[in-house]
C-alpha cells in the first residue's frame, strides 16, 4: 500500500515525496527526529515529544516547526489517512538546504525540510518480546557528546543493532568508563531487591519521554526509584532488568552477555511498570 507522507506542507504518495541532494539532513546529519506511537488510532504523549523536539531544535539552534497544534494536526492526519491503529510516526526536521554543500549553516532564514511519515505495526503493545524478555549483549558506547539532542545520528545504534543479531542477542547496552549509558534505542533500568535504577539524566543519555512516564509512574506507586550511574557487573548481578522506548514501552530484559538474570524470565517489577505505563498512556492519548 502507498502511504501519504508529509513533506513541508504538502501531503504527498510516499512514491512522489521529494527532499532536495544538498539537504543538511542527507549530507551531514544536520536533523532532528521524534518517533510518536499510535495505540487504538490515537498518539501516545504527544506533548512529551513536542517538547522534546523543541528541545533539541533549541539545541542546535535550528528554526522552530510548524507550530504545535499544526504538529499535531499534520499526525492525526497522517494516523487517519492511512488508517493506522498500531504503529508509529515518525518526524524528522532538518536544516534544509541553500543549494550548496558547505559546513557553515546556511542563513538561519532557510526553509527547514519537515517530513512525517507513518507505519503500521499491528499489535505493536502486545509484543511477544514483552513475555519472554530480551537478551543484550554490552559494547562500548562510542557516540558523540550530545546524546540528549535527539539527532538523525543513528549510525552507531545501528551498527550496535547488527553487533547483537550477529551473538545472537536482541540489543545491546552501550557502555562509558564501566557505567551503563542507555540502550541502543531505549533507556536501560536494573532492579535490585525493590529500587529501580537508572543513569540519571545528562549529556550522555537521551532523555526518554517514556522514561520520565514510567519513573513517574513508579513513584506514584511506591516503588523506590534510583537515578544513578550502575556498572555493567551490577547490572549483571540484578534481579530484574528492563528498557523503555516510545515504541517498545516497557520491556523485560533477562540477559546481559552471558549473565542470565534471576531465572531467565521477566520478573514482578518489569511487566508491571509495563502494565501501568500501558493503561496510563492509553487513558491520556489523544
Ligand atoms: N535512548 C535512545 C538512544 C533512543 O534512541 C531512544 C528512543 N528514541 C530512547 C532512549 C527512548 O526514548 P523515548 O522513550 O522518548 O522513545
Amino acid at each position: 500500500m502507498t502511504r501519504t507522507v508529509y513533506v513541508n506542507g504538502d501531503y504527498l504518495p510516499e512514491t512522489e515525496a521529494k527532499v532536495s541532494i544538498f539537504d543538511r539532513g542527507f549530507l551531514m546529519a544536520d536533523g532532528v527526529y521524534e518517533v510518536t506511537s499510535v495505540l487504538g488510532g490515537k498518539l501516545i504523549d504527544f506533548d512529551g515529544h513536542a517538547r522534546r523536539l523543541e528541545r533539541s531544535l533549541n539545541e542546535l539552534d535550528m528554526p522552530h516547526p510548524p507550530e504545535l497544534g499544526e504538529m499535531l494536526e499534520i499526525h492525526r492526519k497522517l494516523v487517519t489517512e492511512n488508517g493506522i491503529e498500531d504503529g508509529l510516526v515518525y518526524l524528522q526536521i532538518t536544516r534544509g538546504s541553500d543549494g550548496d554543500r558547505d559546513f557553515a549553516y546556511p542563513a538561519r532564514d532557510t526553509r527547514p525540510t519537515v517530513v512525517l511519515f507513518t507505519q503500521s505495526k499491528p499489535g505493536l503493545a502486545d509484543s511477544p518480546a514483552a513475555k519472554t524478555g530480551m537478551r543484550v549483549i554490552t559494547i562500548d558506547d562510542v557516540r558523540w557528546g550530545r546524546r540528549d539532542i535527539k539527532t538523525v545520528q543513528l549510525l552507531y545504534p545501528s551498527m550496535g543493532k547488527m553487533m547483537a543479531k550477529a551473538a545472537g542477542a536482541d540489543d545491546a547496552w552501550m557502555v562509558q568508563d564501566g557505567f551503563v549509558t542507555e540502550g541502543t534505542s531505549n533507556n536501560a533500568y536494573i532492579v535490585k531487591g525493590n529500587k529501580i535504577i537508572t543513569r540519571a539524566l545528562s549529556n550522555d543519555i537521551l532523555h526518554g519521554i517514556t522514561r520520565a512516564a514510567v519513573l513517574r509512574f513508579a513513584r506514584e506507586a511506591q516503588m523506590e526509584v534510583e537515578e544513578r550511574n550502575f556498572t555493567v557487573e551490577e547490572a549483571k548481578d540484578a534481579d530484574e532488568a528492563f528498557v523503555t522506548s516510545a515504541s517498545a514501552f516497557v520491556m523485560p530484559v533477562v540477559q546481559i552477555d552471558d549473565a542470565v538474570l534471576g531465572d531467565g524470565v521477566p520478573g514482578r517489577v518489569a511487566p508491571r511498570l509495563r502494565e501501568i505505563y500501558l493503561d496510563e498512556s492509553l487513558k491520556a492519548a489523544i
